[in-house]
């Protein structure tokens, strides 16, 4: 590698990083005779750099990190004055594939700075992938996020070289988007996750009728919104998000906690550090969606819009809702145990499945993976229970499982009322 293509690579990659919108799941394509790469994870794959701890194996970079855009919460804003670089597509191409042979990556998360217009930009992250499927026959994974206002024509031509692809929501209401990226709207952003969802509805239907049809975007798409920046609460959030889950396409929502890369920008809140508790609660809320069959409504409410910082969404509800509790594992049904703290889907459907056999106690569901030291609390099983919710009162239990380590006051934001 040259000195010039390491010296891009260096100033973009490292203007990629606040992008979290990535992950290389979602897509089995194996190897095949006569194509390189594939996109099983597997053996010698190397986690790029995250300062923070955050993913990944793939070449997470962006194409260029100019921007004429001036969006308040990006490190590559056109008024920052940062190193600046460009690679040209043939340069991007041979870096990914230099990088694949050498199995430094299993994949590649490409986006952008938009430069000129949306069209022009994105043509361009087309080519990228367009060269990479066929003139290097790559058939490794591909991630390639969508510029907000690229035309339905460049956006179909993408979905047919990229496994995933993302357009950022960034900002969960359009009135506080356009009041930190003037330039972008909430209709640039939906336009090509409807492009999106109607090429792979499209291209299913086309498979079913000719085998052989080119499959779109196998993967499907994801977005991201920032968690921090702005005064949405986390009910704000996850309403958003439950619409997004609602299309069959939307894989993933990722929540990003503001890092206050631009602290000198009065319009940003001023953070000492991100609120990566926060994001993490809401990736425990949004687990709840995808998986436990929680609603929206039952996650969070008027009453309670914002998550506890304290304790995971599901024991919220549980703490919260006594009267559903202690649930008998031998008898109650695999939705309701499902609400149970420390009882996941795996284990519930273990205890579904072996209750039929005889009748469990601890041991068993120890075995199953059932985190005892929470669910005590909320279950009856062949044992008798030591003491339920309803001997120990919700704030007991809260006490009982209370983290340990003190939280900064600006990080606490208990809101249970147990009065309901
Ligand atoms: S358009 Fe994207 S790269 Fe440009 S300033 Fe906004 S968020 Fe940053």
């Amino acid at each position: 590698m040259n000195e010039k293509v390491l010296s891009k690579l260096k100033i973009l990659a490292e203007s990629a990083k606040y992008d979290v919108s990535c992950s290389s799941s979602g897509t089995v394509r194996r190897n095949k005779a006569g194509m390189l790469g594939n996109t099983v994870g597997g053996w010698g794959i190397c986690h790029s750099f995250a300062d923070d701890g955050r993913c990944i194996s793939l070449l997470k970079i962006m194409l260029t990190n100019y921007c004429i855009y001036d969006c308040a919460y990006c490190i590559n804003r056109r008024t920052n004055d940062i190193p600046r670089a460009t690679f040209s597509v043939s340069e991007l191409v041979e870096l990914t594939m230099e990088f694949y042979r050498r199995n430094y990556i299993e994949g590649l998360f490409v986006s952008s700075g938009v430069v000129r217009d949306a069209d022009y930009t994105m043509e361009r992250l087309v080519r990228v992938a367009k060269d990479l499927r066929t003139v290097h026959r790559f058939n490794g994974y591909i991630h390639l996020k969508s510029i907000p206002g690229a035309s339905r024509e460049l956006v179909n031509e993408a979905g047919l070289y990229a496994d995933r692809m993302s357009v950022n929501i960034e900002i969960p209401t359009e009135e506080n988007l356009k009041r930190l990226a003037p330039e972008k709207d909430h209709q640039s952003v939906f336009a090509p996750m409807r492009y999106i969802q109607q090429g792979v509805l499209q291209s299913a239907e086309e498979r079913k009728h000719f085998r052989h049809a080119p499959r779109f975007v196998p993967a499907g798409q994801s977005t991201q919104m920032i968690v921090g920046a702005t005064s949405e609460t986390d009910q704000d959030i996850l309403q958003l998000s439950s619409a997004l889950y609602r299309r069959s396409t939307m894989k993933r929502v990722y929540y990003s906690g503001y890092i206050p890369v631009n602290a000198y920008d009065t319009r940003l809140p001023a953070l000492k550090q991100p609120p990566l508790v926060r994001e993490n609660r809401l990736y425990q809320a949004d687990w709840l969606l995808r998986y436990y069959h929680f609603t929206v409504d039952e996650i969070v409410d008027s009453a309670h819009p914002n998550l506890s910082l304290d304790f995971d969404p599901k024991l919220g509800w549980a703490l919260r809702h006594p009267e559903y509790f202690p649930v008998d594992v031998n008898t109650a049904d695999y939705e309701m145990l499902l609400r149970v703290p420390g009882i996941g889907v795996k284990s519930a459907r273990l205890i579904v499945a072996s209750r039929r056999f005889s009748r469990l106690g601890t041991y068993q569901l120890k075995q199953m993976g059932v985190v005892l030291k929470r669910a005590r609390y909320f279950i009856t099983c062949r044992e008798l229970p030591v003491q339920t919710i309803h001997e120990l009162t919700p704030q007991g239990i809260v006490q009982l499982l209370a983290p340990k380590k003190k939280k900064s006051e600006d990080e606490r934001q208990l809101c249970f009322d147990f009065s309901e």
